[in-house]
């Protein structure tokens, strides 16, 4: 049987997945390597989900902990448009790749590779730029037929469902609209305040 390594980014997205490659008797050893989820407790409640995720569905489970908030920023803060293809995918695919290559797996792929809202073509050529660096067989599959399944399925488990991609900034974007509705409704007065000693300091009052 072709051992496979899949890069898991989140429990609901590898429902299908795993499903999925089960139907082509495959019996994917899963890997957790996602840097790129902020803040702590979100990395860490959707780590965990996998984990128990992981004994429920008898899969085994490779955890690389790679909590880097000040590192993934410092990366992507020159170029927020191209975040993720600039760095995002090959960080998390690449290592995907080397784990694969050093531990003797057939091929890697990724749950990515589901989501309608991922650069898809994009995400296929950053596997197959690896896959050419590593040696090793990215297994590609167009999973995003079925996404809406796999997220119901999740759903009807219980499991953890994020509510933004995994970065700080896509956290920003869940909220953007919110973000531009409040701020077009407040016009906030500035005071000036002056000291001999401090240096001139900003208060902003809202409106009432
Ligand atoms: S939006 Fe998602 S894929 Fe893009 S950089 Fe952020 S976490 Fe990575």
């Amino acid at each position: 049987m072709k051992k496979v390594l899949m890069h898991v980014c989140c429990a609901p997205c590898s429902v299908y997945c795993i499903d999925e490659l089960r139907s082509e008797s495959i019996e994917p050893t899963l890997f957790w390597y996602n840097p790129n989820i902020h803040p702590y407790t979100e990395y860490k409640a959707r780590r965990d989900c996998l984990k128990q995720y992981a004994k429920d569905v008898g899969l085994e489970l490779i955890l690389v902990e790679d909590y880097g908030l000040d590192e993934f920023c410092c990366n992507v803060v020159k170029d927020l448009t191209n975040r993720c293809v600039n760095y995002c995918y090959p960080k998390r695919i690449g290592e995907t790749a080397r784990f694969a290559a050093k531990n003797g797996f057939d091929a890697f792929t990724t749950t990515l590779l589901i989501s309608p809202y991922q650069k898809h073509d994009e995400l296929k050529e950053v596997g197959e730029e690896f896959s050419r660096l590593s040696g090793v067989e990215f297994l590609y599959r167009d999973f995003r037929p079925g996404f809406r399944a796999g997220q119901d399925k999740a759903r009807e488990l219980g499991l953890y469902r994020q509510k933004y991609c995994g970065c700080i900034f896509s956290e920003e974007d869940r909220y953007r609209k919110q973000i531009v509705r409040d701020q077009s409704l407040s016009t906030p007065q500035l005071r000036y305040h002056n000291s001999s000693k401090l240096p001139a300091s900003k208060v902003v009052t809202q409106n009432r």
